[in-house]
């Protein structure tokens, strides 16, 4: 049974447990007083110094106090699992969030003990007592409970992933040398090819074979591939391989090995060169992404790698929120690019790939950065500007792409603009928020006929 499983039956044995009629005095209370208890809950939020830092009042007066309340009467309206099931992907969104933002557990719990206060408050006002005012505040109180838990499991998840990036950010400043490691591996399976190879010519029956599982490459894969590549997709792929040749091929070849059936012998070689030569392949992409990561630039822009994002737009946030001065992400994204690679091939669109983060890394400060977000979007982070500033920068931009035409590997010249959104960090200690703006107003910009900056409104 997993987590989630888990909490929903403990709920559904929580909820039978208690009369629906206390259960419905419980739900009143709690919608006729949601904005009371999220302004009880802020103000001692906003008046605890350990809270504080994550907490502006313009934040909790536009945004937080809302979102308060609609997550209390979401909780406390559950009545069937589908609800239940919808109040608990709140939670971990919540904990997402707080991982993020790096609010240490404590405070929500905090935060949790005063909003149980404040509806056992209200429930005895309501005027419960006896065993319906036990039934209801232990019924809240356990729902709070299970709220915690949830929020709490996908915290400490979401906070694993973030530090795990982190470290990933640090190793790349050392650089442990990859593509010395690369060049090993190439070699190792050279060797063993030459060893196969030799064996299939001049091997007699019962000769054993070499097993790739028991090489140098094999025991390499098998012991630090697995540790330096995690999650990497070809990782299962590459093993598959290894199967394929050792536990299928391999013996197939061993029983003919010395006999007289040569082009059995010919073809089966064949099927292992080929299947070797698949696995050399997605050795080398796995190499590629990684020396990539390493160095943490893109291969094709040389521009940062978006997998550092988190890590630098956390500690950007965190250095706005310690000076008060805000920073600025422009999003651009290259107007009907599919047209280009359409009309004049993808390496002309690389090409022009190049062009524009060159044009971009010439317009931005030696302290600002430039990752490439995606296929054909770019995203720069502007250090210490407003937005007149921020938007002035967004401008040159859009204009130097406009006028400066990209000359093609096949020696056209080719006109290019692109739309931009912008947003300025607005102290949100949650940076994916501002990534949506810049997104939105992006969306808006392309909307509003593309060739433009378009500010974040929100
Ligand atoms: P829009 O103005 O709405 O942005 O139109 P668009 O054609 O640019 O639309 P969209 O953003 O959907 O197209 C992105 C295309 O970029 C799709 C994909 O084939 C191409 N692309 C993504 N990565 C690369 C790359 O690395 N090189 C090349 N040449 N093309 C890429
Ligand atoms: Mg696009
Ligand atoms: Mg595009």
């Amino acid at each position: 049974m997993n987590h989630s499983n888990t909490l929903e039956a403990d709920w559904l044995e929580l909820f039978d447990n208690v009369p629906e009629a206390t259960r419905g005095v419980l739900r009143e209370v709690v919608r006729a007083h949601k904005e009371s208890m999220a302004d009880a809950f802020y103000a001692r939020m906003l008046g605890d110094p350990d809270a504080h830092p994550f907490l502006t009042h313009e934040a909790v007066e536009t945004r937080l106090r809302h979102s308060m309340q609609r997550w209390l009467e979401t909780l406390f309206s559950c009545t069937d699992r589908a609800q239940f099931a919808v109040a608990m992907a709140i939670q971990r969104h919540v904990g997402e969030v707080h991982a993020r933002i790096d609010l240490p557990v404590n405070i929500v719990a905090r935060g949790a003990r005063v909003l149980k206060a404040e509806i056992a408050r209200h429930l005895l006002a309501a005027g419960l007592s006896g065993q319906a005012l036990i039934d209801a505040v232990l019924y809240a109180d356990n729902l709070m409970d299970l709220a915690f838990e949830e929020m709490s499991a996908a915290y400490v998840a979401s906070h694993e992933h973030v530090a795990r990036i982190d470290e990933a950010y640090r190793a790349f400043s050392f650089g442990q040398n990859l593509s010395l490691e690369r060049e090993r591996q190439r070699a190792a399976l050279l060797d063993w090819e030459n060893r196969f190879l030799h064996d299939m010519m001049t091997g007699s029956a019962g000769d054993p074979l070499p097993r790739l599982t028991e090489s140098a490459f094999g025991l390499w894969l098998h012991h630090k591939a697995t540790a330096i590549f995690e999650g990497a997709p070809e990782l299962p792929a590459i093993r598959q391989a290894i199967r394929t040749i050792d536990d299928d091929l391999i013996p197939q070849c061993q029983a003919k090995l010395g006999g007289p059936e040569r082009d059995t012998q010919r073809r089966l070689t064949k099927a292992v060169l080929s299947e070797l030569g698949q696995l050399k392949f997605l050795l080398g992409t796995l190499f590629e992404r990684f020396v990539e990561l390493e160095s943490g630039k893109d291969a094709l822009t040389q521009l940062l790698n978006r997998r550092f994002l988190p890590a630098i737009l956390s500690r950007e946030a965190d250095i706005s929120r310690r000076q008060h001065k805000p920073f600025a992400l422009l999003l651009l994204d290259v107007d009907h690019f599919k047209h280009i690679n359409d009309q004049h091939g993808h390496e002309a669109g690389d090409r022009v790939l190049q062009h524009i983060a060159s044009l971009i890394l010439a317009t931005v400060r030696a302290g600002d950065f430039v990752f490439r977000y995606g296929g054909e979007e770019f995203l720069a982070l502007l250090v210490e500007v407003d937005l007149t500033h921020a938007l002035r920068i967004a401008e040159k931009l859009r204009s130097r792409i406009e006028s400066e035409n990209v000359l093609l590997p096949n020696g056209a010249s080719l006109k290019l603009t692109a739309s931009i959104g912008v947003a300025v960090h607005d102290g949100h200690p949650d940076y994916q928020r501002l990534i949506n703006r810049a997104d939105e107003a992006l969306y808006r910009a392309k909307q509003q006929g593309r060739n433009r900056c378009v500010v974040s409104d929100a």
